[in-house]
């Protein structure tokens, strides 16, 4: 068997095990919903399912796209489906959430890339619940991101979220399928086209990255006004996957949040164990009640 990789204290997890978490994990099936913390081995899940935080991945379980760092299967995906809005809207009424992240796979076979599923995604969760508040977490939607990011804005989510996953040397080996220039501009033209949308993105750090490259991305970030950032360590999800090249100390984590602070970021979590939807509700209550 391939050695797995010993992980340092820091990155130990509560095991998945409780009656909410047994119970988020029911209603998921009993809505036919994927949750991302499932299909991307979440070292979170223990926490974050026993408080009934559960991050829905729309448009199914498969994607068009195969990146080096993640556990989602990929293939040829389903048909969309159709009620799966509201099954949204009802797993987030049962869960009593009062923020909700909702990401998806890549859908590089549909026209619109999975865009409009996004925005009946977002107005089912409005009707439902008016005082929700809806972050939106895309794909890169690729040579369709214009029509894309214009329809969901439109929707008007809370907070839009798209990952730049990691610094622009590794993304051929990394995020092949992918443009970091894209990527960043994506974010900007959310911005531009609704400047009360806050953006957010992250990056995985122990890939191989130098620190320079990171302040670099942070740089970036903000010169395309990305708003919240999200910095976590990366875990190899099965021996086929890219290996870990480091594990980066919690005190380097804590310089990274200090310097994305003084860079002017409004939203910062860096520690090893931040995932783009880890704590997303409470940090974003704080700063909307600051
Ligand atoms: Fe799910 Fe996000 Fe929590 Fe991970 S951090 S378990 S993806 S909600
Ligand atoms: Fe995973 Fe997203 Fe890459 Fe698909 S596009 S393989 S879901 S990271």
């Amino acid at each position: 068997t391939a050695l797995r990789q010993r992980k340092p204290d820091w990155i130990r997890v509560k095991a998945p095990i409780g009656k909410a978490f047994t119970e988020t994990k029911g209603l998921m099936r009993r809505l036919n919903l994927a949750t991302v913390c499932e299909e991307a081995a979440c070292p979170n899940i223990g926490e974050c399912w026993t408080k009934k935080h559960a991050t829905v991945m729309i448009l199914g379980d498969t994607c068009t796209r195969a990146c080096a760092f993640c556990n989602v299967k990929t293939g040829m995906p389903r048909a969309v489906d159709p009620l799966e809005p509201q099954h949204v809207a009802d797993a987030a009424a049962e869960l009593g959430l009062e923020h909700i992240v909702i990401t998806s796979v890549d859908r590089d076979d549909l026209p619109d890339g999975g865009a409009k599923q996004f925005v009946k995604v977002i107005e089912a969760l409005r009707k439902a619940n008016p005082a929700m508040t809806i972050e939106i977490l895309t794909p890169d939607f690729r040579n369709k991101a214009d029509a894309a990011v214009e329809m969901i804005v439109a929707a008007r989510p809370d907070v839009y979220n798209h990952n730049l996953e990691t610094v622009p040397r590794l993304y051929p080996t990394i995020r092949p399928g992918a443009r970091y220039y894209a990527s960043l501009r994506l974010l900007e033209s959310v911005k531009r086209l609704d400047p009360s949308i806050f953006t957010k993105s992250g990056i995985m750090v122990g890939l191989g990255e130098e620190r320079m490259e990171v302040h670099q991305v942070m740089d970036d970030m903000r010169s395309a006004d990305i708003d919240f950032l999200t910095m976590g360590q990366y875990l190899q999800p099965t021996p086929k996957h890219a290996k870990v090249i480091d594990f980066v100390a919690p005190k380097t984590f804590e310089a990274y949040g200090a310097i994305a602070r003084a860079k002017g970021f409004l939203l910062v979590s860096a520690t090893p164990l931040t995932r783009s939807s880890y704590h997303a509700g409470d940090d974003f209550a704080k700063l909307r009640d600051a």
